[in-house]
């Protein structure tokens, strides 16, 4: 899931993404298709790498009926019919997870994940809620949250997990930062990124210059960094900064990134650089906005150069929170409890 700031656009090889049910061959051997998404980000892509006897495919999409239909699809045509071996996903989010079970079920594919993710997909799975828990409210109403809006999530089942993700399997293989993996006929090293989700995997081959960027690696927009009821303190977008700048000691401009929305690209160093710069400089405004004190409803201006609609608030709302904790960890904010039980942040 994404949001936030529009960015300048790296050189796209393949401008035109492949049409529903149909792969387009990025290198050789290595597919990539797009699923639906039913949000305003309307799309993920998911990469199949030829091993030979069969395949392994990057990510699923999310679990609902048509988007079984276009795997259906996708196995019968681009994918041959030939065997899935392996199921790999990047990160625990709905839209990468979702069909990850289903698919190992339905092919005997084995599923591979770094653990964070296997345990929190697992977690999250078994948590199904009709109303929101009363800790998950007071998460809102201390961040700040338009109090109509909140009046109105009490009354309503909130987003499950459960909806959109299938079943996982009992058992998987666990992928480690720096472990080298073979698929599609090539050696690959695993770098995880932290920020977007724990422990988010992405792959960098070895001897060649291929990039399985998932959402720690996407051009042009940037993937939601944002704080979660089960971790309030947490100050994601200091991972991410950081993570972009670790990163970046392997980035390459001739190198080809496959990410998990938009198009392939080349321009990686200059990507990762614009992304740590775009959360630095909204953090500056950011700060300046705290002149007066303010709730973590009221910082959306600084930080989104688009409207924030009632789909996208939850998500926006996260995402402030996520750099309000990113200045009070640097002492740039301090945070004082309202009369009304919202937090006000200030400039230090
Ligand atoms: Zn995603």
């Amino acid at each position: 899931m994404t949001m936030t700031q529009k960015l300048r656009v790296p050189d796209h090889p393949f401008p035109e993404p492949p049409a529903p049910g149909t792969a387009t061959e990025v290198a050789p051997g290595v597919l990539w298709m797009q699923l639906p998404l039913l949000w305003a980000l309307n799309h993920v892509n998911v990469y199949a790498l030829d091993d030979g006897d069969g395949w392994t495919v990057i990510d699923t999409g999310l679990d609902t009926t048509k988007i079984r239909e276009v795997w259906e699809t996708l196995l019968a045509g681009p994918l041959g019919g030939r065997p899935l071996r392996r199921v790999v996903v990047t990160h625990h989010h709905p839209d990468h997870v979702g069909l990850a079970g289903w698919l190992c079920a339905k092919t005997g594919a084995g599923l591979v994940m770094p653990r964070t993710g296997y345990l929190l997909s697992r977690m999250l799975r078994a948590e199904e809620q009709s109303l929101p828990p009363r800790a998950v409210v007071e998460f809102y109403r201390r961040a700040g949250m338009d109090p109509e809006l909140l009046a109105q999530r009490r009354t309503e089942r909130p987003f499950n997990f459960t909806d959109w993700v299938a079943p996982l399997p009992l058992d998987y293989g666990r992928i480690r930062e720096g472990d080298r993996v073979r698929m599609g006929g090539r050696d690959w090293i695993v770098r995880m990124g932290e920020g977007h989700a724990a422990e988010h995997a992405t792959f960098w081959q070895e001897g060649g210059d291929l990039v399985i960027g998932g959402d720690q690696l996407l051009p042009g927009i940037s993937p939601n960094l944002g704080v979660q009821p089960t971790e309030p303190e947490n100050d994601p977008v200091t991972d991410w900064i950081a993570s972009c700048e670790r990163l970046a000691a392997f980035a390459r401009s001739e190198q080809l990134v496959l990410p998990g929305h938009k198009k392939p690209y080349h321009g990686l160093p200059e990507r990762l650089d614009q992304m740590a710069r775009g959360h630095h400089e909204a953090l500056d405004r950011l700060e300046k906005h705290l002149a007066v004190p303010r709730t973590g409803g009221d910082c959306f201006a600084p930080l989104f150069r688009r409207s924030v609609t009632r789909d996208s608030y939850g998500l926006a709302l996260a995402e402030a929170l996520g750099h309000l904790n990113a200045l009070v960890a640097q002492g740039r904010a301090i945070r004082e409890m309202g009369d009304d039980g919202a937090w006000r942040w200030r400039a230090a």
